[in-house]
């Protein structure tokens, strides 16, 4: 070939490599304090307990014969049922027919662009939004409008006359929400913020997707009702519904096993089944057997609240030292759950130019916020994670970065 570039399709002109991938080598440089990467803590994961669900799945000739199979598209029917009760416990009346197995939510996210964007289609997002989720989408070409659910947001009629405007009888097509402890901010959504979302979906009569990656990890404060259940209980039935729910084992299981859920209408979950027959057939059978194990009779709930005790330790740690060390002039959000604290620095000031002085002066990483916003905006920002480092060194690592912002 003289030259891949000319062959590339159009959609791979928007591909391009996360910076949080690059950044994730920082983690293996000797003596740096990263905050950077967004990833639980592997002293969570139910290692022993893995251990003993593969041999125990993979110990007499029916089971090893269904694990090592191809399996069905819809996903492992036993987990199926178990996340029907799960999504049952979160107020939303699915059954085992509403739930698609994926590999992780990231693999829904990709599914769900497939399914709804042609190019020049409208996505609403928030900005910042989770970076994985811009990367899913944008491979289908799609132009990307702010939904600010704090604030006071512009009219349903004006999302709906910009999207037709910027590309010719275009439309809206989906407004996608990571609710409970986003990543990057840590924000949750309000009840009323929620109903706002919902009822502005409404107007434009289009589906909300609903990533729920951290809402397990709660660490204070009492749950708010997923989308899913307010709009089932509004339109009268999860058929009905337009929440299209994205769950995931990855926070408070492990993400290695890959499994994760779409929960939605039995018309939307038809229509991803044939995407991912398409796409990879099934998620390893061997893996969802597993998690079932992992999870069933009362086991995911232990293993959220110790994720919870945890990640709550290190949470106030890491507010701690923000308080005692910040110098003035720099905020920052306090989350009620998930991962992530979210940094804002004086308006002068580069998140991407403080991070290269701060791995080499200070040792310390983080990842620069402008990475979250579809349009390259939010300069001043910057994502700091609390999720691998113990306490101690927590504290020594925004010590440290707060000696160089001063
Ligand atoms: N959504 C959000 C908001 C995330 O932060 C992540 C992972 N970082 C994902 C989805 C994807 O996770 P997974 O594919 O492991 O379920």
């Amino acid at each position: 070939m003289s030259s891949w570039q000319p062959i590339y399709a159009r959609r791979a002109e928007r591909m391009k490599a996360s910076e949080i991938r690059e950044l994730l080598k920082l983690l293996e440089r000797p003596g740096v304090i990263s905050f950077a990467g967004g990833i639980p803590d592997p002293e969570l994961f139910p290692a022993a307990a893995a251990t003993q669900a593969y041999g125990e799945v993979l110990a007499d000739q029916a089971g090893a014969s269904a694990a090592l199979q191809y399996s069905v598209s819809e996903g492992y029917a036993p987990l199926r049922e178990w996340i029907a009760g799960h999504m049952a416990g979160r107020g939303v009346p699915a059954s085992a027919d509403n739930i698609l197995i994926t590999s992780g939510s990231q693999q829904a996210l990709d599914f769900l662009g497939k399914l709804l964007l042609t190019p020049g289609d409208t996505a609403l997002v928030t900005a910042p939004t989770y970076l994985g989720a811009l990367q899913a989408f944008s491979a289908y070409e799609p132009r990307y409008d702010v939904i600010r659910p704090h604030a006071s947001n512009r009219t349903p009629a004006s999302y709906a006359d910009e999207a037709a405007k910027a590309t010719s009888g275009a439309r809206v097509k989906f407004a996608y929400v990571v609710p409970d402890f986003a990543n990057p901010t840590g924000d949750t959504l309000s009840l009323a913020a929620r109903g706002d979302i919902l009822d502005l979906a409404a107007e434009l009569d289009v589906p909300v997707l609903e990533d729920s990656a951290y809402s397990a990890l709660r660490l204070e404060g009492d749950e708010l009702p997923a989308l899913q259940a307010i709009d089932a209980g509004r339109s009268g039935s999860l058929d009905r519904s337009r929440v299209i729910y994205l769950g995931t084992f990855s926070k408070t299981v492990a993400p290695g096993l890959r499994v994760g859920w779409v929960c939605a209408s039995r018309a939307i979950i038809g229509r991803l089944v044939l995407i991912k027959q398409a796409s990879d057939l099934n998620v390893s059978a061997i893996n969802q057997m597993v998690m079932h194990r992992l999870v069933e009779g009362g086991r995911h709930a232990e293993l959220i609240a110790t994720a919870r005790a945890h990640y709550r330790r290190k949470r106030d740690a890491m507010l701690g030292s923000l308080e005692a060390e910040m110098p003035s002039g720099v905020s920052w959000t306090r989350p009620e759950g998930g991962l992530f604290v979210w940094a804002t620095l004086p308006e002068s000031m580069s998140g991407a130019a403080l991070l290269e002085r701060a791995v080499e002066e200070a040792k310390v990483a983080f990842v620069p916020g402008a990475a979250f916003f579809h349009d390259g905006s939010g300069a001043n920002t910057i994502r700091l994670s609390y999720s691998l480092p113990q306490e101690p060194t927590i504290a020594e690592g925004i010590g440290r970065l707060a000696a160089l912002l001063r």
